[in-house]
C-alpha cells in the first residue's frame, strides 16, 4: 500500500530524451516528471499525501513564507548500484532532522515515516531518472517545507506545505579548494539557527561565499559567532581536520549543522586508523597546527560532493597558508573512496546504513 496516492502526469518526457538527460545530467535544473506533496492544516495534521506531475506552485502573495521565511529542506541522494538496484544512504537521519529543523522555525514537524514513504515511493516511480553509477552520478532529492498561510502577522503559520524534488546529479570531480576565513560574516549565533537547515541561512551565506570567491577561495570558513575565534563549518559543508598523531578533529555540535556525512566519516574513521574527536577547534591552533605539520589534512564534507579537499586557507589579516604539499591528502582521498564504495555497494556495509528501494 502506497503512503502517497499516485496521480500520474498526463505528460510524461519522453523515453529518448529522458535518456539523454539522465546520461549527461544537469544538476537543479532538470527535474523528474513527478513530485511527492503533502498538506498541513492546523487541528487537522497533515494530509493529501500524493504524487503528482512536477507543476508549479499557486501560492497567495501574503503566503508567510514569502515574508519571514518558515522554509526548511533536507538534501539526500539515490544511488544506482552496479547490478541495477537503487539504494538511499542513511535516510531516516535526514528524516529526524527535518523534524529538528521544523521544531526550530515553529513549523509543523512532518512524521519521519511519511517522510521515508515520500522518498522511496517517488525514487520507486522515477527509478528510470536515476543514473548509471560511473562518474558518481546519483538522483539528488530535494525534500521542503514552507508555510503558505497567507497572513501577515508575526506569528508561526497554520498551514504548510511539504514538497520532495528530484534532479540527477551529473560526473562529479572533487576540486581541491582554498578556504577563506570570513572576517566580516559569521554564519550561526549561540540560540541562532545554525542547527536547522533552513534557506535563511543560505541566503545569509551569499555575500560571505562572493567575498571568498573574490578572494580567489572556492569556500568559507566560519568562525564562532560570540568570540569570533573557533572554527564552525563552511556553509554548506561539515569541517574536518587529521592530525600527524592520528586523530580526524571536527568541531563539536552545538551551533554547526549536524552533518549526515561527518557522522558517518566519524564512524568510519577506525577503519582508516583514524581516532575521531569531536571538540571545539580554535583558529589559533589550525594556524600553529599548520605552521608546524601538526595538522596534516584538511577537508569539507557534506552529501552533495562527499569530501572536498581542502589544501589552503586565506585571511586578510594572516593571508595564506598552504596545508602540507598542497595537494589534496592520502587520507582524505581514501576516506572519500571509502564512503563511495559504500553508497555504490561496492564496499562492504556493516553499519546497515543502505537502504534499498529499487
Ligand atoms: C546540509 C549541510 C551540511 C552537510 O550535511 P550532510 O547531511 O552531510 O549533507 C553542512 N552544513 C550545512 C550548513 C548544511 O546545510
Amino acid at each position: 500500500m502506497s503512503v502517497f496516492e499516485l496521480h500520474r502526469t498526463a505528460n510524461p518526457t519522453p523515453e529518448a530524451k529522458r535518456a539523454e538527460l539522465v546520461a549527461d545530467p544537469v544538476f537543479g535544473k532538470v527535474f523528474t516528471d513527478h513530485m511527492a506533496v503533502a498538506d498541513y492544516t492546523e487541528g487537522r495534521g497533515w494530509h493529501d499525501l500524493r504524487i503528482v506531475a512536477t507543476d508549479d506552485f499557486r501560492l497567495h502573495p501574503a503566503a508567510a513564507v514569502l515574508h519571514y521565511g518558515q522554509e526548511i529542506f533536507e538534501g539526500l541522494k539515490a544511488y544506482r548500484h552496479d547490478d541495477g538496484s537503487v539504494w538511499l544512504f542513511r535516510p531516516e537521519k535526514n528524516a529526524a532532522r527535518f523534524v529538528a529543523s521544523a521544531e526550530r522555525l515553529e513549523m509543523a514537524p512532518f512524521d519521519p515515516g511519511q517522510f521515508l514513504a515520500s522518498v522511496t515511493e517517488l525514487v520507486a516511480l522515477e527509478e528510470a531518472w536515476v543514473p548509471r553509477p560511473d562518474g558518481e552520478k546519483s538522483l539528488y532529492l530535494r525534500p521542503f517545507e514552507i508555510a503558505n498561510e497567507p497572513y501577515l502577522g508575526v506569528r508561526e503559520a497554520k498551514n504548510y506545505i511539504y514538497g520532495l524534488i528530484a534532479t540527477p546529479v551529473g560526473a562529479y570531480y572533487p576540486a581541491p579548494v582554498k578556504l577563506w576565513v570570513t572576517p566580516n560574516f559569521t554564519r550561526a549565533a549561540p540560540g541562532g539557527t545554525g542547527t536547522a537547515k533552513c534557506g535563511g541561512n543560505y541566503a545569509a551565506s551569499l555575500a560571505a561565499a562572493n567575498e571568498a570567491a573574490a578572494h580567489g577561495c572556492g569556500q568559507v570558513l566560519y568562525l564562532d559567532g560570540a568570540e569570533h575565534k573557533w572554527l564552525e563549518e563552511c556553509g554548506t559543508m561539515n569541517f574536518m581536520m587529521l592530525t600527524s598523531d592520528g586523530e580526524m578533529v571536527t568541531p563539536a555540535l552545538g551551533s554547526i549543522l549536524p552533518g549526515v556525512t561527518r557522522d558517518s566519516l566519524l564512524k568510519l574513521a577506525a577503519d582508516h586508523g583514524l581516532k575521531p574527536v569531536e571538540r571545539h577547534i580554535s583558529i589559533d591552533e589550525l594556524r600553529a597546527g599548520l605552521a608546524d605539520g601538526k595538522i596534516v589534512e584538511t577537508f569539507a564534507c557534506g552529501t552533495a560532493a562527499v569530501i572536498t579537499p581542502i589544501v589552503g586557507f586565506a585571511s586578510p589579516e594572516h593571508g595564506e597558508q598552504v596545508v602540507g604539499d598542497g595537494e589534496p591528502g592520502v587520507k582524505t582521498k581514501e576516506l572519500r573512496q571509502h564512503l563511495l564504495d559504500i553508497q555504490y555497494g561496492r564496499a562492504e556495509d556493516k553499519q546497515g546504513w543502505m537502504h534499498r528501494v529499487v
